[in-house]
């Protein structure tokens, strides 16, 4: 399921939706804030250019609202069931989790958006290589 050539590997682990083969990022750590958001133009293995469109990553801002609330969810389903937390804790942590996971909701978020427009092709995986 997490293989190359399903999209999960390529929403989780940032590459290239086309090829898999190389990261869209150009800092493979997302907690480098300044970078973060910082992707190469066009995939360096197969020629894949990532911002298909102007602003075309404006539209992952939709995604990122689902992933922040799953993120928000896990947050809750976890200070209440496993730590009996009250409602200011669960607040607190919610808010907290957000917040620590900002860097990874933004490039999931991306990714998942991508993922929607470019789909793998077998045969740029390694092609030019
Ligand atoms: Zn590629």
């Amino acid at each position: 399921m997490f293989s190359k050539g399903s999209k999960l590997y390529s929403i989780f682990t940032g590459t290239c939706p086309k090829c898999h083969e190389e990261s869209m990022f150009k800092n493979k750590n997302p907690y480098i804030l300044s970078e973060a958001l910082d992707m190469h133009e066009t995939c360096s293995n197969c020629g894949t250019k990532y911002k298909i469109e102007p602003s075309f990553f404006y539209g992952s801002m939709y995604v990122s609202y689902a992933v922040g609330i799953a993120f928000a969810v896990a947050a809750f389903v976890i200070s209440y069931f496993v730590f009996n937390a009250g409602l200011n804790a669960m607040f607190i942590s919610i808010v907290a989790t957000l917040v620590v996971f900002m860097p990874i909701i933004l490039r999931l978020s991306r990714n998942i958006w991508i993922n929607f427009f470019i789909h793998y092709d077998k045969s740029f995986a390694k092609s030019k290589k």
